[in-house]
């Protein structure tokens, strides 16, 4: 059992890797309460535990000041979570002041997560929310390990049409463009290049070629045969000479 999730997270990653271009240094934005369940599980600190579970031999955990804000207003139950936060490195966010750890979050990955972070969360809703994202893995904490959601139907369809585009679409036009402008761009593309199978050169070569009319040569095959039919018929028959010209000098 143990063996089949570790394969499953394995191919999860993986599909994150080729597929979204993940790279080492991982970075993993965490929350307050996946950190809380972390330590409440006993399972270790971000800094042993995730590179251990994501296979990687660099892994960056963060938290935001957000994430900060909230710890230090749940009260004496958290202390110990807000001590070991404040361990960890904190990312800038663009709140001046602090909103709630998954609008923070949110606004981090935007529309499609280009920066390439990990969230570490344990809110439901937040992950069900980030999974209609491309590019987002998410972990959560267990009892006993940590887990990595399996790529969502949404997230695999948008990495196939991206793939598509990078099939169709220049590469320097793929990093500056969004994901939207490139769909629009990919279907130009193969629209254009349509156009440019219909004109074919060697058909244009072939008509240039054979100029001369269809019914002409028709005309010049059936008087080849009938010719060679009418000889043989002298040739069986024993017609005279005379009579074989004059059948000849007959119009077709
Ligand atoms: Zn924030």
């Amino acid at each position: 059992m143990k063996y089949k999730k570790q394969k499953s997270t394995r191919r999860n990653i993986n599909f994150f890797r080729v597929q979204c271009g993940f790279r080492e240094p991982f970075r993993v934005i965490i929350d307050g309460n996946f950190l809380h369940a972390l330590l409440e599980a006993k399972l270790g600190g971000p800094r042993e535990i995730l590179p251990k579970f994501l296979g990687a031999t660099t892994v960056k955990p963060y938290v935001t000041r957000c994430v900060l804000a909230e710890l230090r207003s749940l009260g004496e139950d958290f202390t110990g979570t807000a001590l070991a936060a404040r361990r960890i490195e904190t990312m800038r966010c663009n709140h001046l002041k602090p909103v709630s750890p998954s609008e923070c979050l949110c606004s981090l990955v935007g529309e499609n997560n280009g920066d390439c972070f990990f969230i570490a969360t344990q809110q439901q809703e937040l992950r069900e929310k980030l999974l209609k994202v491309p590019n987002v893995p998410i972990l959560f904490a267990c009892r006993t390990s940590l887990n990595l959601e399996p790529p969502s139907e949404v997230q695999k369809r948008l990495c196939t049409e991206r793939e598509v585009q990078q099939k169709t679409v220049p590469q320097h036009e793929l990093k500056a463009a969004p994901l939207r402008t490139l769909l629009e761009s990919a279907e130009t593309n193969s629209r254009k290049r349509k156009k440019v199978k219909g004109v074919n050169p060697l058909a244009c070569k072939k008509k240039k070629a054979d100029s001369e009319p269809m019914e002409v040569k028709v005309q010049a095959a059936e008087g080849k045969q009938k010719r060679k039919r009418q000889r043989g018929k002298h040739k069986e028959s024993g017609l005279n000479a005379d009579l074989a010209a004059a059948v000849e000098a007959k119009p077709l």
